[in-house]
């Protein structure tokens, strides 16, 4: 079976989604990958790693990738792809449902699994997260968005890909140009990357609270994550939520400090290994899912958390 991958480069790289979906995709059938970006043999190589067999390559320069790219695929997949893999990023997006447009197929969106049985099965949750729904799809080819860390990226040992650049395809009114690109600044580990994430909700009960979030995390060596509670508050920008309309984390640890457990927030961080919450409430939701709870107030359990840490260096 044929399946194809779709990937942006991100600072010079290989995404981390790109190398989950290639994973995955290696157990379904031989993979090729679309990549766009100035790619780099590193790259490839690092497709080749993770099971892609072959890559198509387009850099779209300053040009907005959906459009070209979606040309590009459209053209280079041929008749025998039998499923194509996005991750949930917006080039990721945009490129998905232009491509099925282009190829008169339906797009799978929110996909946690994705399986091959005759037809394509993908797994979904719907409702925040509280139930799972499988869909079984006759299209040809398949196209699925998955949601971020629904596959964990492993190398394989395959060699390099064999690597074919095309040129960018002339996409008449709807190319656009990029003209400027802004990254948020910030520091310590990134949130979705982190192994520990240290979370702060509406129980910090005001905005400079979050300096206890910021303290423990940068003991740990973690990052700070916060609900949209906060988040609409003003407490803390947007780039910290984490949930159904933020970033999805799957830390070694979770630490919820006055966090309710509301299933949109639960929904991107119930993957973490062990959820740590800590809320006044001993009926809080947090503590239906949480492997350790503490029952107290934040303002003063954390502080001798913060305490034992220092004096344990
Ligand atoms: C479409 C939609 C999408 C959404 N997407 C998201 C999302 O992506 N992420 C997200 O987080 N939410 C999301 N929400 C909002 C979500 O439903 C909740 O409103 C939100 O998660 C609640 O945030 P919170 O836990 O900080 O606040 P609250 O629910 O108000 O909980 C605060 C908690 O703090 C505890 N507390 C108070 N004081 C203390 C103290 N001193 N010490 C210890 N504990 C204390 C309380 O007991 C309470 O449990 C979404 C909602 C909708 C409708």
């Amino acid at each position: 079976m044929a399946v194809w991958v779709f990937t942006e480069e991100v600072d010079g790289s290989v995404s981390q989604s790109g190398l989950e979906l290639v994973t995955k995709a290696r157990d379904l059938g031989d993979v090729s990958v679309m990549y766009v970006g100035e790619g780099s043999d590193e790259a490839f190589g690092a497709l080749g790693a993770h099971g892609a067999g072959s890559v198509t390559h387009l850099d779209p320069g300053s040009t907005l990738p959906g459009a070209p790219a979606a040309a590009a695929m459209a053209d280079a997949i041929g008749d025998s792809c039998s499923l194509i893999l996005f991750g949930a990023s917006n080039t990721d997006r945009d490129v998905a449902g232009r491509l099925a447009a282009r190829l008169g197929v339906p797009v799978i969106a929110n996909a946690l699994d994705v399986a091959v049985n005759g037809g394509v099965s993908v797994t979904s949750e719907i409702l925040g997260g509280t139930k799972a729904v499988t869909t079984t799809s006759e299209a040809s080819p398949t196209i699925v968005i998955t949601r971020p860390k629904a596959f964990v990226a492993a190398p394989s040992g395959g060699g390099a890909p064999v690597v074919t650049a095309v040129d960018l395809p002339d996409v008449g009114a709807c190319a656009a140009t990029v003209t400027a690109s802004h990254a948020e600044e910030s520091e310590g580990p990134d949130l979705e990357a982190a192994s520990i994430v240290v979370s702060g909700g509406r129980g910090l009960g005001a905005a400079d609270k979050f300096a206890l979030m910021d303290e423990l995390a940068s003991l740990l060596g973690g990052a700070v994550g916060g609900t949209r509670a906060v988040v609409d508050a003003g407490w803390v920008p947007y780039s910290y939520q984490v949930g159904q309309t933020g970033k999805t984390v799957k830390p070694d640890v979770y630490i919820a400090c006055g966090i309710s457990g509301a299933m949109q927030h639960v929904v991107g961080m119930k993957g973490s290994s062990t959820i740590i919450a800590i809320n006044k409430d001993p009926d809080a939701p947090i503590f239906g899912i949480a492997d350790l709870g503490i029952v107290g107030d934040l303002h003063s359990v954390v502080p001798q958390l913060i305490d034992a840490l220092k004096a344990r260096d």
